[in-house]
């Protein structure tokens, strides 16, 4: 469908604004919808998915590790579910979640924070922006959503800056005592990761009971699932949540001011207009500018809130490879939470003396289930089947681990996400399409980043190891796309970012985002304990500007 005939359905359009509508009930939307509602304002929140109840996930059945291959793989172009929608791209694996909760349907919680100089690349070499504010301003805000959410783990860390109290205590090590006799042999950095998942009984959920599991989400509630941690509270505070609502653009009045939302009602097949006084938009790093773009008219040709151009530009997943090591001993890697168990962020910061800037964290976690671990794990490294296969399985099984390399990604105007010319979702509306490589500064990270990850395995005491750079050789490092940033920046200028520091949109004066779109930088972790903390203090902003104008 051409995008200019999705004018040509009749719409129904609600006369009545409503004070916000938020699009996307994933992190950035679960948080603001909760805060916006608390204070009394009336909230429709969008959501082109549906809710996912306990028995949905494969957990309680006997295959449930082929459906996480299949119908619950986290990639949105293998399990081809009509709630997502497709993306175009000939150079990466996408993944996220299309429903209640977004991606932390299906994430495993790790939750370290960017460093302090993850905010000032600019200062430092200038191939990243400045954040225009630092680590410290938002320090109260990763504790107040760490509240929210749940955090397990252990403080005294001595790489990161001193922070708050965990709220339960962290996790068991288990099988990481093979990584940690490697890292003290070698003198490096590690400590136990904080991860969003309770291990003590928190806010009336359950602690985790080791199910191993997290590859699918969580059927317990132990891990932050917003659709479990902040949806319940954002309904009963009045927010209403409409799900199979999707989205297809934003409109905006002759005074450029956006005035809602048409979206398809996908149980009733028929398309709405949703008005709203103020528009949040939080469709994650990939969908925000799709929306964006998508929502182009006369007025706005290159798409809305773009006067800068670089909607959709400057997409950050983060260089990933993964080495699988084995040790002669059983660790009884097969059991327990699949989210990092350690961090090292021994190389985390700029040394150029290695020949590149930025840096890189290692994280190392346990291996899958028996099956997954046959077919090749984290690695690939199929077992062999047919005769050999169980005196390989007796070697392999349950004495495996992985070391996660994580690097910062500069961000690069020509990895972008744009509207595809050929690729349609189930609604007929243009699906994203990502370009995306990492840059030579970049590959060289990844590469002294795996040299260092053997060099652990080593250090442990591995009798073999496989290195898995997702990519064919040749092409460099092409990561699972699991981590969607940047493409809508947040900065101090109207040229130089789409938003301004609070997310408010420099060209509409009533959209505000709050996603991993805006996230300028993507530091060399995992970033949602980051996206939650940011939303934290930009939906309370919002708030504050809403209450005030109604008073
Ligand atoms: C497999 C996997 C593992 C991960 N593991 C970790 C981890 O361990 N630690 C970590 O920090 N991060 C992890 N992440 C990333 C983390 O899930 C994201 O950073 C986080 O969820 C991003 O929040 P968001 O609000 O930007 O978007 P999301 O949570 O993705 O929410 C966006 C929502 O918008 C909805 N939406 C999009 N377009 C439309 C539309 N047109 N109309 C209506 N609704 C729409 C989507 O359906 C979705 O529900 C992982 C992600 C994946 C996929």
């Amino acid at each position: 469908m051409a995008r200019s005939e999705l004018s040509a359905p009749v719409i129904h359009r609600t006369k009545e604004p409503i004070d916000v509508l938020v699009i996307g009930a994933g992190m950035g939307g679960a948080v603001a919808s909760m805060v916006l509602a608390q204070a009394g304002l009336k909230v429709v929140c969008l959501e082109q998915g549906g809710w996912t109840a306990p028995e949905d996930r494969p957990h309680f059945s006997a295959d449930w590790e082929w459906q996480r291959l299949n119908n619950w793989s986290t990639a949105v172009n293998v399990r081809k579910r009509s709630d997502d929608y497709p993306v175009d791209t000939l150079d990466e694996s996408t993944l996220m979640w299309s429903g209640v909760g977004g991606s932390t349907v299906v994430y495993t919680g790790t939750w370290p924070r960017f460093r302090p100089s993850d905010f000032r690349k600019g200062a430092e070499h200038g191939c990243q922006p400045d954040w225009p504010f630092t680590y410290e301003d938002l320090e109260s805000w990763y504790e107040a959503n760490d509240r929210n959410c749940g955090v397990s783990g252990i403080l005294g860390d001595p790489a990161i800056p001193p922070r708050g109290p965990f709220q339960t205590k962290p996790l068991p090590l288990g099988s990481a005592r093979a990584a940690i006799r490697g890292f003290e042999k070698l003198g490096w950095h590690w400590w136990p990761m904080p991860n969003a998942i309770i291990s003590e009984d928190y806010d009336g959920r359950p602690a985790c009971n080791h199910c191993g599991g997290c590859q699918s989400g969580c059927a317990r509630g132990s891990l932050n699932d917003v659709a479990v941690t902040h949806w319940p509270k954002a309904i009963a505070a009045g927010a209403e949540l409409r799900t199979h609502a999707r989205v297809a653009r934003i409109e905006t009045g002759p005074d450029g001011r956006a005035t809602g939302a048409v979206y398809r009602n996908r149980t009733t097949g028929e398309w709405e207009f949703q008005a709203a006084r103020h528009v949040v938009l939080a469709a994650n790093g990939v969908g925000t500018p799709r929306l964006l773009l998508a929502s182009e008219s006369s007025a706005h040709p290159n798409g809305l809130a773009n006067s800068s151009g670089l909607v959709g530009k400057n997409l950050m997943h983060h260089g990933l490879a993964v080495l699988e090591a084995w040790v002669d001993e059983p660790l009884e890697t097969h059991k327990g939470f699949l989210s990092a168990q350690l961090i090292c962020e021994e190389f985390a910061e700029t040394d150029i003396s290695r020949g590149f800037i930025n840096g890189f964290t290692l994280h190392i976690v346990r291996m899958n289930g028996a099956g997954y671990q046959a077919h090749g794990s984290h690695s690939g490294n199929v077992g062999p089947w047919g005769s050999g296969h169980h005196a390989w399985f007796r070697q392999h099984f349950d004495r495996g681990f992985a070391i996660l390399c994580m690097g910062d990604d500069l961000p690069l105007e020509e990895n972008r996400v744009t509207l595809s010319e050929t690729v349609v979702d189930s609604d007929g509306l243009p699906a994203p399409r990502i370009d995306y490589h990492l840059h030579p500064n970049d590959e060289r990270m990844m590469d002294f980043a795996v040299d260092r990850a053997v060099e652990l395995a080593g250090a442990a005491g591995a009798f073999e190891i496989k290195v898995n750079r997702w990519s064919p050789p040749g092409r460099g490092y092409v990561p699972p796309a699991w981590h969607l940033m940047g493409t809508c920046r947040l900065g101090t200028l109207p040229d130089n970012s789409v938003v301004d520091e609070w997310g408010r949109s420099w060209d509409v004066p009533n959209l505000t985002l709050i996603d991993a779109s805006v996230l300028p930088t993507g530091g060399a972790v995992n970033p949602t304990s980051t996206i939650g903390a940011l939303s934290l203090r930009n939906a309370t902003h919002l708030r504050d500007q809403l209450s005030r104008r109604d008073s």
